[in-house]
C-alpha cells in the first residue's frame, strides 16, 4: 500500500514536471543586456554564434555608433516563449532602451532559433528612413538565405552589414563594412533547417498509385473469395460450372476501376508513369489470380461427384445423351435451347436418385409458355455509321414444340462515336486570358 502511494506520488510529480517544462522558455526579462554585460552590442542567448562572429558583429555595431550615433543591438533567443515576435521585440527594445534618449535612433535585430523568425525592430526616430517595407527588404537582401541554410553567423552578420549601411546612408554618412576574406566556422553545424514542406497541390503520384492498386487488389481478392464460395455452395456440375464463369466479373470490374483510377491519379497528381504502371500491374495480377483459380476449380469440377443425400457417397451422373428419357418434351427443348440444364445423379451405394436444374443464359423465358426456350437472333438491317444510326432486327423464336411464339421487332442503333470528338469548351474573346482574378499580395520573413 505504501509503495503504491509512493509510486503515485512520483508519477504525479513527473506529470507536474512535464506540464511545467514548457514554461522554461526564454523571457524578455531574462535576456542579458549586452551593454551592461560587456559594453557589447550582441547577446547570443540561443548559443548559435561562434566567438569570431560575435567579434565581427560587435565591431560592425560599434563602428555604426561611432560614425552615426545609431545604436544597433543584436539578440538571439532559443525561442520566444510563445509570444509573437513583434511583442517580444517591442518588450526587449524597451527593456534594453536601444538608441539615444530623445532621438530614439535605435535598431534591434532579433532572431529566434526554434521559431525560425527574425525581426528588425526600428526605433521611432528611424521610422522615416527605414519604413517597414525597407526593413523587410534589408532582412531579405542577404541575411535570410544564410539563416535558412543554418548559417547563423553569416546570416546575422550580413543582415547587420546591410542594416548598418542603409541606416548610415539615410543619416548622410558614408559607411561600409567589409565582408571577411574567409568566413569563420559556425558555432553549430550549418545544417539546413527543416522547412515547412511546400503545400502539395495534388496527390503524391507514387503514394496514391500504390494506395489505389492496393484497393484494387483487395477488391479482386474479395471477388475471388466470392467465386470460390459460390463454387463450393453450388450443387451439381452445371451450377458449379456457372459459378466458375462468374469469376470473370470481378476481373472486368477491376480493369474498369483501374482505368478510372488511372485518370483520377493522373488528374490529381499530374504524373503519368506511376499510375500507368500501377493500374496495369494491379488488374493484371488480379487477372492472373482469377485465371489460376478458374483452372484449379475446373480441375476440381472434372472429378466432382454430387454427394448422396441419403448415404453421403459420391453419386454417378447419368450421361447427357440419356437425359431425354427422364425429361419431358418441354424440358428437353429448354436444355437444347440452352436456357436450362438438367442433371440426373444416381447413388451407386443405395440407389437414391437426385435431379438438379440450373438456369443457363443462352435462352430466355418465353412470355407465352414461360419455358426457358426463347432464342433471339440479331440481324443488322442497316449498319450504323459515323453519320447516322443503324437498324437491327431481332427475331425471337420459342423452341418449345408445344408453343408457337415468335416475334420480330426492330430497333435503331446509335451513331458510331467519332474518334476525335472534342467539346469546344466555353468560348472567350480572342486576345485575352481566361479571366483569372487575384487577391492582394503579401510578404513574410520566416527562415
Ligand atoms: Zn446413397
Ligand atoms: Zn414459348
Amino acid at each position: 500500500m505504501r509503495t503504491k502511494l509512493k509510486c503515485q506520488a512520483v508519477i504525479a510529480m513527473l506529470l507536474l514536471g512535464a506540464t511545467l517544462l514548457p514554461l522554461a522558455a526564454e523571457k524578455v526579462e531574462d535576456i542579458l543586456d549586452p551593454q551592461r554585460a560587456n559594453k557589447g552590442f550582441i547577446t547570443d542567448s540561443a548559443g548559435v554564434l561562434a566567438p569570431a562572429y560575435l567579434t565581427l558583429i560587435n565591431d560592425a555595431c560599434r563602428a555604426l555608433r561611432e560614425k552615426t550615433a545609431i545604436e544597433l543591438a543584436v539578440v538571439t533567443v532559443g525561442d520566444l516563449g510563445g509570444l509573437p515576435i513583434e511583442d517580444f521585440a517591442v518588450g526587449l527594445f524597451q527593456r534594453l532602451a536601444v538608441g539615444a534618449a530623445g532621438k530614439d535612433n535605435g535598431l534591434l535585430l532579433l532572431c529566434s532559433r526554434d521559431d525560425r523568425l527574425v525581426r528588425l525592430e526600428v526605433g521611432y526616430g528611424l521610422e522615416a528612413s527605414i519604413p517597414d517595407a525597407l526593413a523587410a527588404r534589408l532582412l531579405e537582401r542577404s541575411g535570410l538565405s544564410y539563416l535558412r541554410d543554418g548559417f547563423f553567423g553569416r546570416g546575422l552578420f550580413m543582415a547587420v552589414r546591410d542594416i548598418a549601411h542603409t541606416a548610415a546612408t539615410a543619416a548622410g554618412k558614408g559607411f561600409s563594412i567589409a565582408e571577411p576574406a574567409t568566413w569563420p566556422a559556425e558555432a553549430v553545424a550549418p545544417t539546413p533547417l527543416a522547412r515547412p514542406a511546400a503545400k502539395k497541390k495534388g496527390w503524391d503520384p507514387v503514394q496514391s498509385s500504390m494506395l489505389f492498386a492496393a484497393g484494387l487488389l483487395g477488391f479482386a481478392a474479395l471477388g475471388l473469395g466470392w467465386t470460390i464460395l459460390r463454387f463450393r455452395r453450388s450443387r451439381g456440375k452445371a451450377a458449379r460450372g456457372k459459378a466458375i464463369g462468374w469469376a470473370i466479373v470481378p476481373t472486368i470490374l477491376a480493369w474498369i476501376a483501374a482505368a478510372i483510377s488511372f485518370f483520377f491519379i493522373l488528374g490529381f497528381s499530374g504524373s503519368f508513369l506511376p499510375p500507368f504502371i500501377a493500374m496495369l500491374a494491379a488488374p493484371g495480377l488480379a487477372t492472373a489470380g482469377q485465371l489460376l483459380a478458374s483452372r484449379l476449380l475446373k480441375r476440381r469440377l472434372a472429378s466432382y461427384r454430387l454427394p448422396c443425400a441419403a448415404c453421403g457417397t459420391g453419386m454417378d451422373m447419368i450421361d447427357d445423351s440419356r437425359d431425354e428419357q427422364f425429361l419431358s418434351a418441354e424440358e428437353a427443348a429448354e436444355e437444347k435451347a440452352g436456357g436450362m440444364d438438367y442433371e440426373f445423379w444416381r447413388c451407386p451405394q443405395c440407389g437414391a436418385e437426385e435431379s438438379l436444374k440450373v438456369k443457363l443464359n443462352k435462352a430466355s423465358t418465353c412470355p407465352q409458355c414461360k419455358r426457358r426456350t426463347l432464342t433471339s437472333n440479331y440481324v443488322t438491317m442497316v449498319a450504323a455509321t459515323r453519320e447516322q444510326g443503324g437498324r437491327t432486327r431481332v427475331i425471337e423464336t420459342c423452341l418449345n414444340p408445344k408453343c408457337n411464339f415468335s416475334k420480330i421487332r426492330e430497333h435503331s442503333t446509335p451513331r458510331l462515336a467519332t474518334a476525335a470528338s472534342s467539346s469546344p469548351g466555353p468560348s472567350r474573346p480572342a486576345g485575352s486570358f481566361g479571366g483569372g482574378r487575384s487577391g492582394g499580395g503579401g510578404a513574410s520573413r520566416k527562415f
